[in-house]
């Protein structure tokens, strides 16, 4: 289950569908550069330890390099570049004028202090100083990299080019360059675009029982909203614990007790299930916000849910997705499901380079408009093709690189 695979797999159906150039593909099959380095720091016990560090610029026919970095000790290089090609497709699905790139440290970041934590994140900027820039590659946050992370690695990269740039990097605090609504963004962006599936199923909200994993930004977000749109949460799975309550579990107290004792464990009222019981729960909708390849065909067979929400980054294998859609499960891809944190990043951007903040209503209602417009791109591919979602989300994708490319040869 080798990511990258999966993720070329997946450009090599939707390419074959749509007869798309032979010469596009073959671009698209492997990163337009790749970067590794080896990050030495020194740990606050005075020991030296080096971790290794990447970034995968992978095209750049639509814009700069758009995508986060990943502080994970799964990280390799063909996640890498598994997650580079992803944000490709993801930012022209999402149509904003961005290429796609990602960046790892193989680094279990719960283990760090927050003075190790700023020194490997300064480190990482230091080593791919001459590559990133406001203008040409603009990372961002993915699993474990948080906005004060975002925050050391803009002062780094100022320090360096003696300026303010704050525009070198997305997803940063508030008070140093951030947008309004980008905290939320990605949960929010999966909503309106959830929304907009119940609907065209003729489904409502408060009969809906959903099971989410991850319990991040991303999978807390939608938890949160979830609960509060009136959908019936009944499990959540975090990295250690995964907990059940068919009635509903009540998400705003079981947030707080996870902030407060930093675990899901002693949660009143629930059932503890393993991870295997989870994926196959009488839901409606399952949402995995968490890691790649966690449906299989090993799972995949027994799920119930009648809707996926791909908020994390892969979930799905390509033998999973044959069996769902097999099973009449519909599938809505990670690309489009998940692009509202990277769209507004790249409104943060916007704000930054022009140095113009704009309100949080302003935010969300430009982020409803992005998102309504990629969901009804992606429907009328489907509908045109009688493909799933994630073969005509890359079609969508794909017909916009390929314009961006064919224009300037
Ligand atoms: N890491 C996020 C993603 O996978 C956000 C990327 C960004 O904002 O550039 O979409």
């Amino acid at each position: 289950m080798n990511a990258y695979d999966n993720a070329l797999r997946q450009l090599e159906k939707a390419a074959q569908l749509m007869v798309l150039d032979k010469d596009v593909v073959l671009r698209l099959s492997s990163p337009e550069k790749t970067l590794m380095a080896s990050l030495p720091i020194k740990m606050d016990d005075g020991h030296l330890q080096i971790f290794p560090a990447y970034r995968v610029q992978y095209n750049q026919a639509r814009g700069p390099y758009k995508g986060g970095i990943r502080f994970h000790p799964q990280v390799d290089l063909d996640e890498v570049k598994a997650l580079g090609f992803w944000m490709t497709i993801k930012c022209a699905v999402a149509n904003i004028p961005m290429g796609g790139g990602k960046g790892g440290v193989v680094v279990d970041a719960k283990s760090l202090s927050q003075a190790e934590t700023e020194r490997l994140s300064r480190a990482w900027v230091r080593a791919f100083r001459e590559e990133i820039g406001p203008a040409k590659d603009i990372p961002a946050p993915d699993l474990y990299t948080t906005p004060q992370i975002m925050a050391w690695m803009a002062d780094e990269y100022s320090q360096l080019v003696g300026k303010p740039s704050w525009g070198v990097v997305t997803g940063k605090p508030l008070e140093f360059g951030g947008s309004l609504g980008r905290e939320q963004a990605t949960a929010q962006g999966g909503m309106f675009i959830l929304s907009a599936l119940i609907d065209k199923m003729g489904l409502k909200a408060d009969k809906l029982k959903v099971a989410v994993q991850g319990l991040g930004n991303v999978g807390g977000g939608m938890a949160e909203l979830l609960y509060k749109q009136g959908y019936k949460v009944v499990a959540v799975a975090d990295s250690k614990n995964v907990i059940y309550n068919e009635h509903g579990l009540d998400i705003p107290k079981l947030l707080e007790h996870k902030k407060n004792k930093k675990s899901l464990t002693d949660f009143p009222g629930v059932k503890e299930i393993s991870l295997a019981e989870f994926f196959v729960l009488p839901v409606d909708i399952l949402v995995p916000a968490a890691m790649e390849n966690q449906i299989t065909d090993n799972n995949a067979p027994d799920i119930a849910a009648k809707i996926i929400l791909e908020m994390a980054n892969g979930p799905t294998t390509p033998e999973a997705d044959e069996i769902l859609y097999k099973k009449g499960i519909v599938v809505v891809p990670d690309v489009l499901a998940n692009s509202g944190g990277v769209t507004v990043s790249y409104f943060e951007w916007v704000q930054n380079l022009s140095n113009n903040y704009w309100s949080e209503a302003e935010v969300t209602s430009e982020l409803k408009e992005k998102m309504t417009s990629a969901w009804q791109a992606v429907e009328s591919v489907s509908d045109k093709y009688k493909v799933d979602f994630r073969t005509a989300a890359f079609v969508t994708a794909l017909e916009r690189i390929a314009a961006a490319i064919k224009i300037r040869n």
